[in-house]
């Protein structure tokens, strides 16, 4: 038996999307962009799934940009920033996915400042420092919804209100919060949405970049970005769109409410959530990070510390609990390269031993409570024996 507990990695395909997936290869394989019969036939799908998904979000079909990914999505997002403003100052969180890192590094030029905003011991930003961070001459800020590593979840409507004040524009990684559901983006102030359609259960390699209504309503900013796009992926993939599409439908509502909380619907995966993080919570040595309540509900972070009070390497728990059947995470999968120090444990203020302890759980609606039954004394037994192992 093998339990899948790394759904902010990525999440099992849904049956239903493969068999869209599939439907829409075989009978619509023509190239979208040709305009005799199966290039129309492919068209009308691709067009089908925009409305689909603009319905989903509330939002005009036009706003919708097909892209390979929210690492994709991310780096036009910024480059459109960058190309639009020439100089000015560019604020962005100390907790980002790296693939904002790699884009600020490829597009600022040496007539950009960058600011990275701290964050607080649990990871979230403080409305009142971004007031001192956002200083003329601000042009623009990127920040990450939910913060993959740790599960918190920033002030984003707070922050956008602030942006909308100051006349910046925001540029929001949704990646992960839209991984738990639809959100009606009406309410939102907001200039370029991110997203990934493998986080919530469609296909690998398809993703969204949204931008707001006044953005593509200007036709040059409208066919730049579709030239972009044209001219990075060349043919569209029709199918993986009706797939990521059919994933949407898939997906819960989140409700914004009064309180500018978010209300997240999936009852069961929150429930699951809270089972294991309460058998973990009292382990000795193991210590809960991210935010304790403004956190994504499938989410669980937390960073471990041996008998004698070292850290235990989070790589080393990832591959004994795989040996056990369970799959869970160390830090963010998408970072590969010699220095495995997690940016994010640092940006917590953690201590430099630990930034190699970090472990991640994160569940989805595929577990049931009878494999969180069998799941909990497996991890628990785990964890402690790793604990009193060490040396
Ligand atoms: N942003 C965030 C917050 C993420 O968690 C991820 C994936 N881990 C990405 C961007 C990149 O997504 P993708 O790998 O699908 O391009």
């Amino acid at each position: 038996m093998n339990y899948y507990l790394d759904a902010c990695s990525t999440t099992p395909i849904l049956d239903s999307v493969i068999d869209e997936i599939s439907y829409v290869h075989k009978y619509f394989w023509g190239n979208s962009s040709s305009i005799h019969k199966q290039g129309i036939e492919a068209a009308r799908i691709l067009e089908r799934s925009r409305l689909f998904i603009a319905r989903k979000f509330n939002i005009l079909p036009e706003q919708i940009f097909f892209t390979r990914g929210a690492t994709q999505s991310n780096h036009i997002a910024l480059s459109l920033l960058f190309d639009h403003f020439k100089s000015g100052l560019v604020l962005t969180s100390s907790v980002e996915h790296p693939s904002i890192f790699n884009a600020i590094n490829l597009f600022k030029t040496i007539d950009f400042k960058v600011s990275y905003l701290p964050v607080d011991k649990y990871g979230s930003l403080n409305i009142n420092t971004l007031k001192k961070y956002i200083i003329k001459p601000t042009k623009f800020m990127s920040i990450i919804w939910a913060q993959s590593e740790i599960g918190t979840i920033q002030p984003i409507y707070e922050i956008s209100n602030l942006c909308k004040l100051n006349s910046v524009l925001l540029h929001i990684d949704a990646t992960q919060i839209f991984a738990q559901g639809i959100i009606d983006l009406t309410n939102l102030y907001y200039d370029f949405v991110s997203l990934s359609a493998h986080k919530f259960r469609g296909p690998k390699g398809v993703g969204l970049l949204i931008a707001n209504e006044k953005f593509v309503s200007n036709k040059t900013s409208f066919n730049h970005i579709n030239n972009i796009l044209a001219s990075m992926n060349g043919t569209i993939p029709v199918s993986l769109i009706a797939g990521m599409s059919k994933a949407i439908e898939n997906l819960n509502t989140i409700h914004f409410m009064d309180n500018n909380k978010l209300q997240f619907c999936n009852s069961n995966v929150a429930r699951n959530t809270n089972l294991i993080r309460d058998s973990l919570m009292n382990l000795p040595g193991l210590e809960m990070i991210g935010h304790p309540t403004n956190r994504l509900p499938n989410h669980i972070s937390f960073v471990l510390r041996d008998s004698q009070d070292k850290p235990v390497s989070g790589r080393h728990v990832v591959r004994l609990l795989s040996t056990k059947g369970i799959s869970v995470s160390s830090g963010t999968a998408c970072q590969v390269g010699e220095n495995n120090d997690s940016h994010v444990l640092k940006a917590l203020g953690l201590k430099d031993d630990l930034l190699q302890s970090g472990i991640r759980i994160s569940l989805g609606e595929w577990l049931t409570i009878n494999d969180i039954k069998n799941i909990i004394p497996i991890l628990k037994s785990t964890i402690l024996d790793i604990i009193s192992n060490s040396d």
